[in-house]
């Protein structure tokens, strides 16, 4: 099937997208994550999104919810790892999973951190952001994972059924492999590093990382699983000023069929912001379907 659009994004501009593209009746593959947005959940108070008053994140996403589940709106839990041109349409990767869709919204938040040094260069060549479409390329080697948020934490646990030794380094303290933690799985396949990883390199392949201490690491191949992946490694072409996306008022990029809203698309980072850019990118998505 291919869908009419696929929203990669789940925060307030990717439901408020969502929303308008139901109220069309378009068919819509909503792709992120089931909790919506950790930015929002994490709000102690907001004060500035109307008709809320004093609200705390955790009440407005519970708010979302209820609206989302009313609509009817299905939230594929999936990290899309890549998209690619396919003509008319675009073919996006999730897990080991491939969709296809006639437009795109990116509704992917703010960009996350920038990669690592040599990360963009290796991608494909040993580096990859998915473990369970590239997992088996690695039984019995040396692997290397970047981990930035606990619930990926499951995807160490297959690799390390795969691989020969993974060293491990998460950017958070706690959960099963965390940087404060001693715990190494039951086969003593898994090493926590200590440091974290500055570089990626290699010749043809990846060959080693170094860490921010200057130790070298020999590697097969680098896994780095995040909670957003930068939209130009995304999405080959895409046009940006500096991290975010560049879109013009009928939230457009200068890819055919591909739109944007919310913080990626720059300042302020704001919940109304994000879900007024999300409502303009629907009605632009609905009519570029008419046209087409
Ligand atoms: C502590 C804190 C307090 C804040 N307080 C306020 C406030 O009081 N008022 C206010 O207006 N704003 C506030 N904000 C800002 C507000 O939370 C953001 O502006 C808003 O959440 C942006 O919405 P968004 O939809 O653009 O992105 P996000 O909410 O960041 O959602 C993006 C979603 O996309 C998903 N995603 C990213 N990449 C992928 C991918 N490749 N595949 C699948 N899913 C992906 C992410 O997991 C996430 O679920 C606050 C933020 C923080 C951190």
């Amino acid at each position: 099937m291919t869908y009419d659009t696929a929203i990669i994004g789940t925060g307030p501009a990717g439901l408020s997208a969502a929303i308008n593209l139901k109220l069309h009746n378009k068919t819509i593959l909503w792709l992120g994550a089931s909790n919506l947005s950790t930015k929002v959940e994490k709000s102690e108070k907001i004060a500035n999104y109307p008709g809320m008053g004093y609200i705390s994140g955790s009440d407005l996403i519970e708010k979302f919810k209820t609206h989302a589940d009313e609509m009817g709106l299905e939230i594929t839990e999936q990290m899309v790892t890549a998209i690619m041109p396919g003509g008319d349409f675009y073919m996006l990767s999730a897990g080991s999973d491939v969709y296809m869709a006639k437009t795109l919204l990116l509704a992917v938040g703010a960009a996350a951190a920038k990669g690592f040094d040599g990360e963009e260069e290796f991608l494909g060549r040993g580096v990859s952001y998915c473990a369970t479409c590239d997992g088996f390329l690695y039984k019995g080697k040396t692997i290397a994972v970047f981990c930035g948020d606990e619930r990926f934490e499951h995807e160490i646990d297959y690799l390390a059924e795969l691989a020969d030794t993974v060293y491990v380094y998460a950017a958070y303290d706690g959960g099963k492999y965390g940087r404060n933690g001693n715990k190494t799985d039951e086969a003593g396949k898994t090493v926590i590093l200590r440091k974290p990883i500055k570089k990626v390199s290699g010749t043809m392949k990846v060959s080693e990382i170094v860490l921010t201490d200057d130790t070298h690491v020999s590697i097969d191949g680098l896994f780095c699983l995040r909670n957003a992946i930068a939209p130009a490694t995304l999405l080959k072409g895409l046009e940006l000023d500096g991290a975010h996306i560049i879109v013009n008022r009928a939230m457009e990029t200068n890819l055919p069929g591909v739109y944007a809203a919310g913080d990626c698309t720059g300042r302020p980072y704001q919940i109304a912001k994000s879900v007024g850019e999300g409502n303009i990118a629907a009605h632009s998505i609905v009519e570029y379907l008419a046209e087409k």
